[in-house]
């Protein structure tokens, strides 16, 4: 296998060493998959439609990580646990399995693992199988080389950022993301921004012309030239970087149907394909053939909701005072820690709260934007106190360390971490580890129809207008179609923070249990009322 190494390339291993239902694995009709293989870059991204076996592509680089390299950890993740089962059982059993080279050399020893969610081969390779779409607590912890996140359109992207710390302590870290797109501000849509944008052009053997794989090559019996309509043929065509950046960071590949070989050379193929084109709504043609983003997803939360929030007559004040919190049982606390991603910042949130009508006021907050994040912590400390809260919330995913530091300064103050997760049940605490976890989806829509129904309010508009500006950067989003359990879930724009709103939902959550106010609807703000 050294031989192989060092002669041949990535695309020209597979080949040799892989073996599926029989049959020598092939990049005969799938041309462009070369590029994909044998690329150096240490971060791909693969923008698909449905159905031009990326995921045997994924599949078959997995295999070749861990069956060349020893005691080399990979770590593959799908959206949902469906996915990642289909994924582990069809398509990596079978190479494992029905390759003779690598059964032999891998497969047959005492030690060896191949479970659903876990492998492990002869040389001590493991491949690690998990999924996540909101939060990476199942894949915290993990240690790999490299990493293979598929669906990466149903995943957070700050969750994304989270279960890629497990290559922190990798010498040469690999990641790749697959996925079909759906809208423009998905983490997979940032991804291929950020990419070097390859797209399989073809020349015309008539005029010339190169193609790009756009609608406009789409012909009554395959793909033919944009500009004489003679017929294309696909596996004359090379990539190409439509990048205006010079060096990105990120080797990206858009992979449409109409570009593969068993979709344009076969005819009864091509005619489902024309037949799709008729039939199918304008966006999952695009999406799901070509591999296209469309639309921004819903924006539920306005400013103009927000307005109504804010109580013209109460302006921000520095201090606990009768102005403020007249008559207020309880002041609470949410904290949403930074870090992660570039733009995520510390946020505190303090609010009054009047159990009896139910009332939660959100009297003052602090945007923590730069500087020493231990002085953050000291000066969360200092309001805290100021503000005579009794208890405290705060995020549990990146702020572990804060939290504690928190606590420390604080002992007499209940300080409560808060672990967004994808559970069904709306909220339960963790005895053993101290703390709630909370499912993402239910506790935003449940805090923003509290806003619409009056029960949240806050500072006058000219003092929350900073907060506000965080809300506007999420909206709702229709992900795991794939799987068959289709789900709303609450998403951002990449690179753009949000954390104004969860320390609000922290902090009104706080307020929710010293009101006794333990009942958490499911239902969508934007159907509800
Ligand atoms: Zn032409």
């Amino acid at each position: 296998m050294k031989e192989l190494r060092t002669e041949k390339t990535r695309a020209d291993i597979a080949q040799a060493i892989l073996r599926l239902e029989g049959n020598t694995y092939s990049l005969v009709n799938y041309p462009m998959f070369e590029g994909i293989f044998n690329t150096p870059a240490d971060r791909i991204v693969m923008r698909s439609g449905r159905q031009v076996s990326k995921t045997i592509t994924e599949s078959a680089n997995i295999i070749l990580d861990t069956s060349l390299n020893p005691y080399y950890p990979v770590i593959y993740a799908n959206s949902s646990s469906k996915q990642t089962q289909a994924f582990s059982s069809s398509k990596l059993d079978p190479f494992l399995i029905q390759s003779p080279v690598i059964y032999k050399s891998c497969m047959k020893a005492a030690h060896v693992i191949n479970n659903v969610y876990s492998k492990r081969l002869k040389n001590f390779s493991e491949i690690h199988l998990s999924y996540f779409s909101e939060s990476a607590d199942r894949v915290r912890g993990t240690t790999g080389n490299s990493i293979y996140l598929d669906e990466v359109q149903d995943m957070l992207y700050d969750a994304i950022i989270d279960a890629e710390q497990c290559l922190s302590a990798a010498r040469y870290p690999k990641f790749t993301y697959a996925g079909t797109s759906k809208s423009m501000l998905s983490a997979l849509e940032y991804f291929w921004l950020q990419s070097s944008q390859n797209e399989w052009i073809i020349p015309c053997e008539g005029c010339n012309k190169w193609n790009r794989p756009y609608m406009d090559i789409i012909g009554k019996h395959g793909i033919i030239c944009k500009k004489c309509g003679k017929s294309l043929n696909t596996y004359k065509g090379r990539w190409y970087s439509f990048s205006e950046e010079d060096e990105p960071e990120i080797d990206g590949f858009w992979v449409p149907q109409i570009i593969m070989p068993m979709h344009c050379q076969v005819p009864s193929k091509w005619a489902q394909l024309l037949s799709n084109l008729e039939k199918y709504p304008e966006h999952k043609f695009l999406n799901e053939v070509m591999g296209l983003p469309i639309g921004e997803g819903s924006q539920t939360i306005t400013e103009a909701m927000l307005r109504g929030m804010c109580n013209e007559n109460l302006p921000m004040y520095q201090k606990r005072c009768p102005e403020n919190s007249r008559n207020a049982m309880h002041v609470a606390a949410g904290i949403d820690w930074g870090g992660g991603t570039s733009a995520s910042r510390t946020v505190l949130s303090i609010y009054a709260v009047y159990p009896e009508k139910p009332k939660f006021v959100k009297i003052f907050g602090k945007i923590y934007d730069a500087g020493e994040p231990s002085k953050h912590v000291e000066d969360i400390a200092y309001w805290v106190r100021r503000f005579r809260v009794i208890m405290a919330f705060g995020d549990h995913g990146g702020g572990n360390f804060a939290m504690s530091q928190l606590r420390s300064m604080i002992p007499d103050i209940r300080v409560v971490p808060v672990m967004y997760t994808e559970q069904n049940r709306p909220y339960r605490w963790d005895d053993a580890a101290a703390r709630y976890t909370v499912n993402r989806t239910i506790m935003i829509d449940s805090f923003l129809m509290d806003i619409k129904q009056n029960i949240v309010e806050a500072v006058r508009w000219e003092d929350f207008a900073e907060f506000a500006v965080d809300f506007l950067n999420v909206f709702e989003e229709i992900i795991g179609e794939k799987s068959g359990i289709p789900r709303r879930v609450w998403r951002k724009y990449p690179e753009k923070p949000d954390d104004s709103l969860h320390s609000m939902v922290f902090g009104w959550f706080a307020c929710r249990v010293l009101s006794g106010m333990l009942d958490f609807t499911a239902a969508s703000p934007s159907t509800s009322i």
